[in-house]
């Protein structure tokens, strides 16, 4: 059934002389890798096809992949092709201007609670958007053109959002799809210092973090970063954000939160939440969110809230120890 849908998209593709690409906002490696890695093959393919990247926000950590393109006169879209990448839900794409394109294709792996667009293309159990743009291109490669570059942009994202090939999304067709993104000979030394060398003061900070995160009495790990943590170690949102990793690798703790205090809205904390063995995506959206069984997002809207979240979850990890064997 997804070839059929994978050739209506491809036939979407050949018709179209403008092809806008969205991601979501707050972009991870998975949403700029799949939005770059597959501009580079259509650009690759199409020369004279202008193919874009159409998002209102950018990252830091993965501004060595370079930059995006400049917003194009809003006349542009109409006649467009809007592919959106890596997206559940209609409302968190970066750039809301989507709708205004002709025809929207959307190609993702998050749980499909609120289908959008035309044609949509949507395999959750994918371990990434990058791997499904790696299986489109193997479907259709006597066609499409992979670049070394492109190549790159795809294993960033394939690395990322499966935590180093080490979550249980990761599949047989992740490593044969990975291997041919491999085949192109990239730099992969060069790769992973860009994603993974820290520096020195942050690593002071995860000192700090270890000594204030808590655990409660059945296992969740979580910690509060609040306003006055990220401007006592001047933390970046996106900064405050990856402290949910650090919490990644506690023996029995099998669900772990991080909450940041929004900087600029009064009572708004992001939350993240992330577990082995026991999903918690159910979590996540009773708290205005969603995501992936094993890795999600929400948002509470007061301390007291939060609170409740940290014993529902601590209640769902005493029931899911009650009833299970073989967690770690
Ligand atoms: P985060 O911790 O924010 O990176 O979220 C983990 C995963 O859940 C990501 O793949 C997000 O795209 C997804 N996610 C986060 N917040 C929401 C939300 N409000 N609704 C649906 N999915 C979300």
């Amino acid at each position: 059934m997804n070839q059929e849908i994978m050739n209506e998209i491809m036939e979407k593709i050949r018709q179209y002389d403008r092809i806008l690409i969205f991601r979501h906002f707050r972009p991870d490696g998975d949403a700029i890798g799949s939005t770059k890695g597959l501009q580079a093959i259509l650009r690759a393919t199409y020369p004279e096809k202008e193919i874009l990247l159409q998002n209102n926000d950018s990252s830091d950590y993965l501004a060595f992949l370079g930059p995006e393109d400049a917003i194009i006169a809003e006349e542009k879209y109409a006649d467009a092709l809007a592919i959106v990448l890596d997206t559940g839900t209609a409302d968190r794409v970066s750039n809301q201007k989507f709708t205004l394109c002709k025809e929207v294709v959307k190609i993702d792996h998050h749980i499909d609670k609120n289908p959008f667009g035309d044609c949509s293309w949507v395999e959750d159990q994918r371990s990434s958007t990058c791997e499904m743009i790696v299986k489109f291109y193997d479907t259709f490669k006597d066609e499409l053109k992979l670049t070394k570059e492109a190549a790159t942009y795809l294993y960033t994202g394939m690395v990322t959002d499966s935590g180093r090939f080490r979550f249980n999304s990761v599949s047989g067709d992740t490593m044969r799809y990975a291997g041919i993104l491999l085949d192109q000979k990239l730099d992969t030394d060069v790769l992973f210092a860009n994603l993974y060398l820290e520096d020195f003061d942050y690593l002071k900070f995860k000192a700090y973090i270890y000594k204030k995160m808590k655990l409660t009495e059945n296992g969740v790990a979580y910690l509060f970063v609040d306003k006055a943590m990220q401007e006592k170690f001047g933390l970046s949102s996106e900064s405050a954000s990856a402290t949910v990793s650090s919490m990644d690798s506690i023996r029995g703790s099998i669900c772990w939160l991080a909450f940041i205090e929004s900087q600029d809205e009064e009572d708004k904390i992001r939350v993240r939440l992330r577990s082995r063995f026991m999903p918690i995506n159910h979590l996540a959206e009773a708290h205005h969110g969603g995501g992936h069984a094993f890795a999600s997002g929400a948002t509470v809207f007061s301390r007291k809230e939060m609170r409740q979240l940290i014993k529902e979850a601590d209640a769902c990890v005493k029931e899911y120890k009650e009833n299970h064997e073989g967690w770690l």
